[in-house]
């Protein structure tokens, strides 16, 4: 995100003759939190220095980060732009927002830049791309695609020529969610981080290192026992040297 944010598109939109400030928020953890980003642009110079409240557009990277702290602030008629590879189940809150989508993880992994596997897959260019098709959209504005391809030749020097495609691609893939495909109640994922499996040598690195203390401990035993401790940072999947863990996505009603 912060990369997204800081060395693609408040560089693209600096070239375009905007004034901007981007900076990211990393709250009080250490790490395992959720981390936020603000964008401000503007063709006056920007004199306002406070996190954005109310914004014109909020985006979720990630559909783990709960749904209200996304849509906080947000008014109504406002943009709502969200990763996702199941857009219908967010057709509710079309109702009131314009709700744009795309898979971001689908785009990244089809270039190469992400695996299927990835818990945290790198998504920056793919979300940076659905980005200017809103802007381009409520501005009125292009963006030419030979300077977007100079900015990431700087800021990617790494299989450049593979992020500018997958921002290409979501620019062109981003699909606006319609309210009148809502047919009442949907369900609504709920990730959870599964129990270490057989896999597990009992190491103790996902215990060790869980910042939320949501994984106990016993003698013979490594549990993950606690759901509502866990914040799904994912850290225990990426540490596990045997695969134990996972996320798994299972379904419920909306009672939103
Ligand atoms: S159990 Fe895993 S995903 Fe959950 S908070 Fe702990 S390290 Fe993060
Ligand atoms: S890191 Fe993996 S192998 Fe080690 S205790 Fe945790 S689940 Fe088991």
């Amino acid at each position: 995100m912060k990369m997204a944010l800081q060395k693609i598109v408040a560089p693209v939109l600096g070239e375009i003759g905007y004034f901007t400030q981007a900076f990211p928020f990393f709250g009080g953890e250490r790490r395992g939190a959720v981390v936020s980003g603000y964008l401000r642009f503007s063709t006056d110079k920007i004199t306002t220095h406070s996190f954005i409240t109310e914004p014109d557009i909020s985006i979720s990277f990630d559909e783990r980060i709960p749904f209200d702290a996304v849509t906080a602030g947000l008014p109504a008629g406002k943009f709502l732009l969200l990763n996702t590879a199941l857009p219908a189940r967010y057709a509710q809150a079309a109702m009131d927002r314009k709700v744009y989508t795309l898979n971001a993880k689908d785009i990244s992994v089809s270039h190469g830049i992400a695996k299927p596997e990835d818990p945290f897959p790198l998504i920056n260019s793919a979300m940076a791309g659905a980005f200017f098709k809103l802007f381009e959209y409520i501005t009125g504005r292009t963006v030419p695609d030979e300077l977007t391809r100079r900015i990431f030749e700087g800021a990617l020097p790494v299989k450049t020529d593979e992020n500018f495609l997958a921002f290409s691609d979501a620019k062109r893939l981003v699909q606006p969610l319609a309210a009148s495909e809502t047919p009442g109640e949907y369900p609504v994922s709920l990730f959870r981080v599964t129990q270490p499996n057989g896999l597990c040598t009992k190491c103790r690195l996902c215990y060790i290192f869980c910042s939320k203390r949501a994984i106990s401990l016993t003698d013979s035993e490594v549990h993950i026992i606690n759901e509502a401790k866990c914040n799904l940072c994912g850290v225990c999947i990426k540490l596990c040297p045997r695969n134990a863990i996972s996320f798994e996505t299972s379904e419920r009603e909306d009672t939103r």
